[in-house]
């Protein structure tokens, strides 16, 4: 485990106690038009710029509908058990052809507004010991929402409040169910 979570009161995300998703590395040498891409991220154990993480494989399945559409299906084994589910992705026009993919954060934040957050994402986050990446901006909101005043509360108490309060807004079952 690392030594300092990603929800710390006052900083801000930790990336060295994060897994970070980034939408450029699964989208790379994904052509243009519809297709289906699979493929699996590895972190921790001896894996480059992850010293500190412990060790989590994450599969995943890149479903294009066109050049500037995209679902990412995720699955991995989560803290509580398996997950799956579904980050929506973009692809923006670049100015000399092709395009940038960003992820759609996939969480609902705890807020009560029962809305997935959406906020584009070159990156995403998955705090260590946490449930699901979600963009930088929901971490740290939950973290604050959850805790209210700051008062130097448990490293881990954080960790698991970040993660539990917010969740994606499609699990894989909907999605599949969707796709017919
Ligand atoms: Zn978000």
């Amino acid at each position: 485990m690392g030594g300092v979570g990603c929800g710390r009161v006052g900083a801000r995300t930790v990336r060295e106690d994060c897994y970070v998703l980034s939408a450029g590395r699964v989208t790379r040498g994904v052509p243009g038009g519809p297709g289906v891409y699979r493929g699996a991220l590895l972190w921790g154990d001896g894996e480059p710029h992850s010293p500190d993480l412990d060790l989590l494989a994450v599969g995943y399945e890149l479903t294009a509908h066109g050049s500037f559409s995209a679902n990412l299906l995720l699955a991995y084994e989560g803290v509580e058990g398996p997950v799956c589910y579904v980050v929506p992705t973009i692809g923006m026009p670049l100015p000399r052809g092709g395009r940038h993919w960003y992820f759609l954060c996939p969480l609902v934040p705890g807020d009560g507004s029962g809305r997935p957050c959406h906020r584009r994402a070159d990156r995403l986050y998955l705090p260590e010991g946490g449930t699901y990446f979600g963009c930088r901006r929901c971490r740290n909101l939950t973290y604050a929402s959850s805790n209210g005043r700051r008062k130097h509360p448990d490293p881990l108490m954080i960790r698991m409040l970040a993660a539990d309060a917010a969740v994606p807004a499609v699990v894989a079952s909907q999605w599949l169910a969707e796709q017919g």
